[in-house]
């Protein structure tokens, strides 16, 4: 293909320039027949898939990527789905192993992807990405992807761990993304962001006739590709690039200074983690603490409640890098997404399931307050709703610092549903602090599934989100008690401004967020944020309350403000 613009849907940020490296799906035709043989090949080769997506998603989870580890770990499960793996026995009793593994995934693919719910269609290419990987490993192996220099990677569509297995391929430099099909919404589109990698997708079948190895300029930020460009288009790829680059760079180099706004207020810059990984990468972001360790993704596969030496093992080397700092550590919150094995089917999540079974609590406290002697601790609660739920959890801590012999620390309470932020003033007046968990608030107001990708800039600004947040606000600042927001939305710079101003002190995020928002709190006048939150509680939609968010970075450096509103939760 000669000099072309191919148009599509941006779906991550950025600009890069690279050689085209074409992906071509393998056909499905390979050799072997249909029988016994083919079908426990096929059901191998999807329990292979699924141990090298969870050792995957443990890589991710080291490197501080905990949600994006969540996409791999849930679509390693999807691989053990009986319907699915029914359908592929069925098939590959009449068709070779790896046409059952495709055609069934396909199948499934093309159900998921005519629902109209948005986000479940867009798990489609996770399954299809299942089956290209389970019927890959059936085929002969293929020497690895090369190119000299950066690459573009030109495919039909992708799934999540193959984006997250290109970003670390050792013969290829990748620098970005080109899909045929795709959708900005899909798991692969959220990896890219996370992975900082540009992508572009729907740029449609014209795609894939690419010369493999010719230039591309992708423009991630507009969803453009240019094939074989002019010399002024490769230009400006290259110098938006090196800015690009620049720009990273200046952000970290703020780590050392204060998050403070224009106006000197400060706000605490606090790191979400669930790993000892996840806590040096924060703290080598620049975060003073831990403002959220979740405890339970240590205990996902667990077969029974952990007792408290497991906690205390699991515990100890995630709390070593805080000495003498802050670390919230958060008890466990089973439930939903979040059930191991052993309690499969219960209808209850959070501190609810875990005060159905006090001793398993009290065990986790005493472990908690154990392994937390040499760390500024804080406990916090899961998915609370009621003050009688703090009163019987700060019963059983007292007793577990009477047993441990240490004092009794601070104890919070996350507000996650709307029925806690209406209760928010009951629950200040028995807390010591509140955390505004926005993953799930988003997700309980507006009626979303669990399952739906992350908190995305435009469901967390939608004032009814933002209403709840105002009455945690209101309510902690009448009683006099911190408010942190430990939801992914903490790492979104519009939103965490709007937080601030609505009276949010403690903003904890992934670690990959830290530098971004540690700029906008600086370039923030609190004063403004103030006024400006306040008039977004009666704006008619996410798109008018975001449209007063940009205004109020707008004294931000231009460059910064530029990046700033255009990396994390650009799905609409
Ligand atoms: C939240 O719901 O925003 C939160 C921080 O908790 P989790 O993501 O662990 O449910
Ligand atoms: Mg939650």
């Amino acid at each position: 293909m000669s000099a072309a613009e191919l148009r599509g849907i941006p779906a991550a940020g950025g600009v890069a320039v690279g050689r085209a490296v074409v992906l071509f799906e393998p056909e499905a035709e390979a050799g072997g027949a249909g029988g016994e043989r083919a079908r426990a090949d096929a059901l191998a080769a999807l329990d292979a898939v699924a141990a090298e997506l969870d050792e995957r998603a443990d890589a991710l989870r080291r490197e501080g990527l905990a949600a994006e580890a969540e996409i791999l770990a849930a679509n390693a499960l999807m691989a053990s789905d009986p319907v699915l793996r029914e359908e592929v026995a069925a098939l590959a009793l009449d068709v070779p192993a790896a046409i059952a593994l495709r055609r069934a995934a396909d199948r499934h693919a093309a159900l998921l992807a005519a629902l109209p719910d948005p986000l479940l269609a867009a798990r489609a290419a996770d399954v299809s990405e299942l089956g290209r990987r389970a019927a890959r490993r059936l085929a002969e192996p293929t020497p690895p992807l090369q190119a000299d220099g950066p690459a573009i990677v030109v495919a039909r569509d992708l799934g999540p761990a193959e984006v997250a297995e290109l970003r670390d391929a050792r013969a290829l430099h990748v620098r970005g993304l080109a899909l045929a099909s795709g959708s900005a919404t899909s798991h692969a589109a959220i990896m890219a962001r996370s992975l900082g990698l540009p992508m572009a997708v729907g740029l449609g079948d014209g795609l894939l006739a690419v010369e493999d190895r010719g230039t591309l300029v992708l423009d991630g930020d507009r969803g453009r590709l240019y094939v074989e460009p002019d010399e002024a288009t490769e230009a400006w790829g290259r110098s938006t690039m090196a800015w690009e680059e620049d720009l990273r760079r200046t952000l970290a180099a703020g780590r050392s200074l204060p998050a403070v706004t224009r106006d000197g207020e400060a706000v605490a810059l606090l790191c979400n983690a669930g790993t000892a990984a996840e806590v040096k990468a924060g703290l080598a972001a620049g975060a003073e603490g831990v403002g959220l360790l979740r405890t339970e993704l240590a205990f996902l596969e667990a077969n029974a409640w952990p007792g408290e030496e497991e906690h205390v093992q699991a515990l100890a080397p995630v709390l070593e890098p805080l000495r003498g700092r802050l670390a919230t550590v958060r008890t466990l919150d089973f439930g939903a997404d979040k059930t191991p094995p052993f309690l499969e089917g219960t209808p209850t999540r959070g501190i609810s399931l875990l005060l159905e079974h006090p001793d398993a609590l009290a065990a986790q406290l005493r472990a908690i307050l154990r392994a937390g002697q040499a760390v500024r601790l804080r406990v916090l609660l899961p998915l609370v709703e009621s003050r009688e739920q703090l009163r019987e959890v700060r019963a059983l801590l007292h007793d577990a610092a009477a047993a441990v012999g240490v004092a009794v620390p601070p104890l919070g309470a996350m507000i996650e549903t709307p029925l806690a932020a209406a209760r928010a003033r009951e629950l200040a007046a028995e807390a010591d602090f509140l955390s505004i968990g926005t993953n799930d608030l988003v997700q309980y107001t507006l009626g979303l599934d669990r399952e739906a990708p992350l908190a995305t800039v435009r469901t967390a600004a939608d004032p009814a989100v933002l209403r709840h947040v105002a009455s945690a606000g209101v309510a902690a600042a009448a009683v006099g008690v911190a408010l942190e927001v430990c939801g992914e939305a903490a790492g979104i710079p519009p939103l965490a401004a709007l937080f601030v101003g609505l009276g949010v002190g403690e903003l904890s995020t992934a670690p990959a967020r830290l530098d971004e928002i540690r700029a906008a709190v600086r370039g923030l006048s609190a004063a403004q944020a103030r006024s400006a939150a306040r008039a977004a509680l009666d704006d008619p939609d996410a798109a008018a309350v975001l449209a007063r968010a940009e205004v109020l970075l707008s004294e931000l450096g231009d460059e910064i403000r530029e990046a700033v509103g255009r990396r994390g939760g650009v799905v609409a």
